[in-house]
């Protein structure tokens, strides 16, 4: 049981985590395993630790990516790739699956990198994290709620809605994308990058592709017009427009612009990035010599299903080859590559989605995840300006930062 009322006489500890996330609850055990001696509360304002880990990966919690190569990994993080490298070299993907390895959670890589429990079931992550934060007596304390937090001369005071203070030697903020956490952290000097949403999905009004809803196309180049950002990957064909991950990873990657143009963006999608515009109008004009009282619509070529088929040859569907003149086929060839789509707006989805902004990583010291402007106050998880994409990698931006931010927060009080 945990408590939700603070005792009179609980008052200094080494360190105080506000937030029991994931990085917030990682970092309270890696504190205790690195310094057993040192006392170590976690401050949580809900009821729950964990909520987001609970709901992750569609309740199967996508822990980590079969990534190992710090290189390749910090590819797959639209903020903080470069800041993320050197904690990367000391905490990645392979370290988190030893690690809950080692404290008695089996993981699994499936054919697409993504790493989930043996379980296929977030509780386990979750009794994992609990059952160590418990056995290592980690003091959590639930619906707290922390008006002021002050600077001391030897650490900090937390002023307590309920009257209480507690003081701590060390500080770590592990509050996510909580305004809370954004207006403590900005009190004590630091800039925050402004939050807004990442891996979304996009909405299209008037969408002619609606009727093909839950078709997935593998691979799929989407770009956002006007930028250098595309993807190459799998598209989901949604009743309101695109998901699917070539086009959650766009949205990562467009984040900023997106949302400055208020989700009113081009999107130009090649449904055969394999394949040249020449290269397709060839097959298009093998076709009519092949079989010119064919019509087009039933005639299988590409990779496309056969509805998405008909349903990009238009009008051009149920006409014969022979009545197609090469001017219509290099139209058709041109939108195979270069079809377009105006965007109206934004849905969340629901796997997966997190914020982009956050702490201003000149502000951090990514050797120990100490505030380079309030010795003693460290940060780790979403509250940083940093997002990866979506498959696994905003849990290890969670494991990697908490476990520096515990380990070097609590190196000093063996
Ligand atoms: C639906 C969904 C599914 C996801 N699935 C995946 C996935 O499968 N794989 C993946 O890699 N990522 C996934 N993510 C992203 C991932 O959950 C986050 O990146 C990760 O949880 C961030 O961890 P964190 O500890 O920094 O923040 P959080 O998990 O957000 O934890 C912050 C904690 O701080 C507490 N808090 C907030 N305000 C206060 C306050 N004022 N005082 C005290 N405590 C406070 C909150 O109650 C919470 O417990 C998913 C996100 C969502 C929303």
């Amino acid at each position: 049981m945990y408590r939700t009322e603070v005792p009179v006489e609980m008052n200094n500890f080494s360190l105080i985590i506000l937030g029991g996330g994931a990085a917030g609850i990682f970092a309270a055990i890696a504190a205790k395993e690195s310094s057993p001696n040192s006392t170590v509360a976690v401050l949580d304002k809900s009821a729950h630790l964990l909520a987001k880990v609970r709901i992750s990966g569609g309740g199967r919690c996508n822990v980590t990516h079969a990534c190992f190569d710090p290189k390749s990994l910090i590819q797959n993080y639209p903020r903080g790739s470069k800041e993320l490298l050197g904690p990367f070299y000391r905490f990645q993907p392979q370290d988190t699956i030893d690690w809950f390895e080692k404290h008695g959670v089996q993981l699994k890589a499936e054919p697409d990198g993504r790493v989930f429990p043996v379980s296929d079931s977030s509780q386990t992550i979750i009794d994992c994290l609990l059952d160590h934060a418990r056995t290592n007596e980690v003091e959590i304390l639930l619906k707290q709620h922390v008006e002021a937090i002050e600077k001391t001369s030897s650490g900090f005071q937390l002023h307590l809605k309920d009257g209480h203070s507690l003081s701590c030697q060390k500080l770590l903020i592990a509050t996510g994308s909580a305004k809370a956490g954004y207006l403590w952290a900005e009190k004590l000097g630091h800039t925050i990058q402004p939050p807004v949403p990442s891996l979304f999905t996009f909405n299209i009004p008037h969408f002619t592709l609606s009727h093909l809803s839950g078709i997935a196309i593998d691979p799929v180049e989407i770009a956002l017009r006007n930028t250098s950002l595309s993807q190459k990957g799998s598209l989901l064909i949604t009743h309101f427009g695109f998901s699917g991950p070539a086009a959650l990873k766009l949205s990562a990657w467009g984040a900023r612009q997106l949302h400055d143009s208020t989700y009113q963006a081009e999107l130009d999608i090649n449904w055969l990035p394999n394949d040249s515009e020449e290269s397709i109008f060839n097959t298009l004009r093998e076709a009519k010599k092949r079989t010119p009282q064919k019509t087009v619509g039933a005639t299988r070529l590409f990779s496309l299903s056969k509805k998405l088929w008909q349903t990009l040859a238009e009008e051009m569907d149920d006409q014969k080859w022979i009545a197609l003149p090469d001017k219509r086929l290099r139209q058709l060839a041109q939108k195979l590559v270069r079809d377009s789509y105006k965007t109206g707006g934004k849905s969340t989805h629901k796997e997966e989605f997190v914020t982009c902004g956050g702490i201003d990583l000149k502000e951090v010291d990514f050797k120990t995840m100490e505030s380079k402007i309030c010795p003693g106050l460290y940060f780790a998880g979403e509250i940083l300006d940093i997002d990866g994409v979506t498959g696994g990698f905003n849990f290890q931006n969670a494991w990697t930062t908490g476990f520096l931010a515990g380990s070097s927060a609590q190196r000093e009080n063996p």
